[in-house]
């Protein structure tokens, strides 16, 4: 667990001596990105000081419920606007990411900006763009991070209902609703604190997922029963999806989420990968059981990084040479575990 206290003072005077502050989260804000963010700003707006909030692109449409999700900036969509915002901020905080490319158009003006920078994240191995980190691999999510950090500068549990949605939501989307990923005693005793405030858990689990399109839950059965493949003595398994395949299943933003947790189901299969066709390059994510580290493997064979059992990167190549080459690497990278 973090040592907060350290942070406390050097993130209370970063926000004191700031009277423009930005939030800033990733491309392809998934639920951790945005919960995070939201809850912050209702935390910082409270308080009085002017903050404002970009994704670089749209967010998906189970997150647009949420308290304050319609004062986020979209930076695709209001480029002139978002421009101006990251010119006149004096503090910029970023959320949930590791690497400064993860904010697609709004990197290089995020980077040139004389503001101070805080990251806020859980991934592993940040890069160094900022002025203060303040990043833990072993919390469950950013949520949980920025949860016990205003806990912190409020000297208290901060009450308010939109804000304690945003940190369930941020921890709920990163663990799979607690399935997966890094939960702890910590994580539950705050969501003991989150329920005792009155928090609605089934009706966030039903906007959050139970909310898909029939087309949606379609193509998730074609991906299973149609487009997995099982390497059993590879203790791999994979699922791609051509563009065609998503447009014939009416694709839209977001529907593919989780499809690649569902092959770690099936007994003695521990990596499992996506690929997910685009214009001219293919989006691949890799989750793992156990002790097979896929930010290892996606940083070193595409270009990304994640979480030691959550991780994705992608590769400029057609779809069918993009897994040629996936299979070359998982046999090199399998066969010298032994
Ligand atoms: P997902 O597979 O759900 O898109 O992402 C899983 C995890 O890997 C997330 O924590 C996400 O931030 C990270 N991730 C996904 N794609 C990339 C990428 O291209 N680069 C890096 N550095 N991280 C990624
Ligand atoms: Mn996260």
């Amino acid at each position: 667990m973090l040592e907060l206290d350290k942070y406390k003072k050097e993130l209370s005077d970063y926000l004191n001596n700031s009277d423009n502050i930005l939030l800033i989260c990733h491309i392809n804000p998934d639920g951790d990105a945005i919960g995070s963010m939201l809850a912050l700003y209702s935390f910082v707006s409270s308080k009085g000081k002017r903050v404002d909030m970009i994704s670089p692109n749209y967010l998906q449409e189970f997150l647009t419920w949420m308290k304050n999700s319609d004062r986020i900036n979209i930076f695709i969509r209001d480029r002139k606007k978002c421009l101006r915002l990251i010119e006149e901020a004096n503090l910029i905080i970023m959320l949930d990411f590791n690497q400064s490319d993860r904010l697609a158009e709004a990197e290089k003006p995020v980077l040139k900006s004389s503001a101070k920078k805080v990251v806020i994240d859980h991934h592993l191995d940040s890069d160094n763009f900022y002025d203060l980190l303040i990043s833990d691999a072993s919390s469950s999510s950013t949520a949980e991070i920025v949860h016990e950090l205003v806990c912190k500068l409020n000297d208290g549990f901060f009450a308010d209902i939109g804000y304690a949605e945003a940190i369930y939501v941020g921890i709920i989307t990163d663990t799979g609703n607690f399935e997966h990923g890094s939960f702890t005693g910590n994580t539950l005793r705050l969501i003991a604190d989150l329920l005792d405030m009155g928090l609605n858990k089934e009706r966030i689990y039903n906007l959050v997922f139970n909310n898909f399109t029939e087309s949606r839950t379609r193509l998730l059965g074609y991906a299973l029963y149609q487009k997995m493949v099982v390497i059993p003595e590879y203790k791999t398994a994979y699922i791609a999806l051509t563009r065609e395949e998503l447009e014939r299943f009416k694709y839209s933003k977001g529907d593919t989420e989780g499809f690649v947790n569902l092959p770690l189901s099936i007994k003695g299969i521990d990596f499992s990968a996506l690929f997910i066709e685009k214009e001219g390059f293919v989006k691949i994510s890799f989750r793992s059981r156990g002790d097979f580290s896929v930010n290892s493997f996606a940083a070193k064979y595409f270009q990304g990084g994640g979480h030691f059992n959550a991780a994705g990167g992608d590769y400029n190549d057609t779809l069918e040479n993009t897994i040629s080459y996936f299979l070359e690497m998982v046999k090199k990278e399998r066969n010298s575990e032994d």
